[in-house]
C-alpha cells in the first residue's frame, strides 16, 4: 500500500496541472498536494457562501431514528412562524429525509444563471432546502465512500447559494463519526448546537459523545431536546412512556448541558412529516407544537435573535 501511495504521488507530481477540481484522478489521488491545492480553497469558498447567514445551528444525535430531522423541520417551521428567514441544510448524504419532510421531494436544486452555483429549493412555507436528495436520483445515495463523500460535501456546501437567511439549521448525519465531523469542520463557526435524544438509557449514553464532539468543534451547546417522550393514548386518558421516561433531563443534570424540553410521541408528528408539512404549521393547537414553539423561542433568545423576557 505504501508503495502504491508513493507511485500515485509521483504520478500526480509529474502529471499534475494543479487543477484538482477538474482532475479525472481526483478520487484516486493520495498526494498531500491535493489538500493544499484543493482543500483550503474549498473551505474558504464554503466560508464565503455561509458568511451572510446570521445564525448557523447544528442539530445532532448520537443515533439515527431519534427524530433529528423531524425536530429540525419543526424548529424551522416554528422560526418561520416567528417571521424568520430559515434554511435547512440536509447534510446526510446517505439518508436525506428533509426533502420529504418539507414537501419538496422530487424538486431539484437549480443552477444559477451564470451556472456557478446552485439555488436551494423553497417549500410552501418559504423554508429554503439544500439536500443531496434534491440534486440526484434517490437510488444514487448509497454509493458515497470515504474521500468521495468529503469532497462531495465540500463541493455541495461551496456551491449552494443561500441568499439572505436569519437561520441555517444544519441536519447533521447521525452519530459522531467522520461524516458528522466533516460537516462541522467545513461549516466551522457554528453559533450553536442542539442534541436530540429519546428518553432511554442507551440513547443518553450517546448524547455524551455528541457533547464531546461539540466541545472539540467549539460549537456552543444550546441544549438537549428529548423526543418521543410521553405519549397520550388517543382512546383513553392514560400516558404511556414508550421509550422510558426522563432520560433527556437526566443527561442534562449529569453533564450540565441545558435541557430544552420533551416532545411527546404523537402519530400526527409522523403523519405530518410524511405529508411534507411541518407539524407545527399543520397542527399549531396541539401540545407537541406548543412545546416546539417554546423551544424555538428559547433558542432564538439564547442566540440573540429575539429579546428575552
Ligand atoms: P432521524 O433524523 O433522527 O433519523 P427522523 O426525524 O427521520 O429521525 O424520525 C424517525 C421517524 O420517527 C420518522 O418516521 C418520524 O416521522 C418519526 N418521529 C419523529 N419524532 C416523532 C414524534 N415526536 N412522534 C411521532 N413520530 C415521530
Amino acid at each position: 500500500v505504501a508503495e502504491d501511495r508513493h507511485i500515485t504521488n509521483i504520478q500526480v507530481g509529474l502529471g499534475c496541472d494543479r487543477n484538482c477540481a477538474a482532475c479525472a484522478r481526483f478520487f484516486d489521488c493520495t498526494s498531500p498536494l491535493k489538500a493544499d491545492l484543493y482543500k483550503a480553497p474549498a473551505l474558504r469558498k464554503i466560508q464565503k457562501r455561509l458568511a451572510d447567514i446570521k445564525y448557523k445551528i447544528a442539530i445532532l444525535s448520537g443515533k439515527g431514528g431519534v427524530g433529528k430531522s423531524t425536530v429540525t423541520v419543526n424548529l424551522a417551521g416554528a422560526l418561520v412562524l416567528r417571521g424568520a428567514k430559515v434554511g435547512i441544510l440536509d447534510s446526510d448524504f446517505y439518508g436525506p429525509s428533509i426533502p420529504t419532510m418539507t414537501g419538496v421531494r422530487g424538486k431539484r436544486m437549480s443552477l444559477t444563471e451564470d451556472e456557478r452555483g446552485m439555488l436551494p429549493v423553497v417549500n410552501n412555507q418559504g423554508i429554503k432546502v439544500a439536500s443531496v436528495g434534491a440534486t440526484i436520483e434517490e437510488a444514487a445515495y448509497v454509493t458515497w465512500m470515504g474521500d468521495e463523500l468529503r469532497w462531495g460535501l465540500y463541493s455541495f456546501l461551496g456551491n449552494t447559494i443561500w441568499g439572505e437567511l436569519d437561520f441555517l439549521l444544519i441536519d447533521l448525519p447521525p452519530g459522531t463519526g467522520e461524516e458528522t465531523t466533516n460537516v462541522m469542520k467545513a461549516v466551522q463557526d457554528l453559533d450553536g448546537a442542539i442534541m436530540i435524544t429519546i428518553p432511554s438509557d442507551i440513547s443518553q449514553v450517546v448524547v455524551g459523545r455528541c457533547i464531546t464532539l461539540c466541545q472539540k468543534g467549539e460549537a456552543p451547546i444550546l441544549g438537549v431536546i428529548e423526543n418521543m417522550g410521553t405519549m397520550h393514548c388517543p382512546s383513553c386518558t392514560k400516558s404511556i412512556d414508550v421509550f422510558s421516561t426522563g432520560g433527556g433531563k437526566v443527561v442534562c443534570e449529569k453533564t450540565g448541558v441545558p435541557y430544552l424540553g420533551s416532545i411527546p410521541l404523537d402519530s400526527k408528528v409522523c403523519d405530518a412529516s410524511d405529508e411534507g408539512i411541518p407539524f407545527v404549521i399543520k397542527y399549531p393547537e396541539l401540545e407537541a407544537s406548543k412545546i416546539f414553539m417554546g423551544i424555538a423561542r428559547e433558542i432564538a433568545v439564547k442566540i440573540g435573535y429575539l429579546k428575552g423576557g
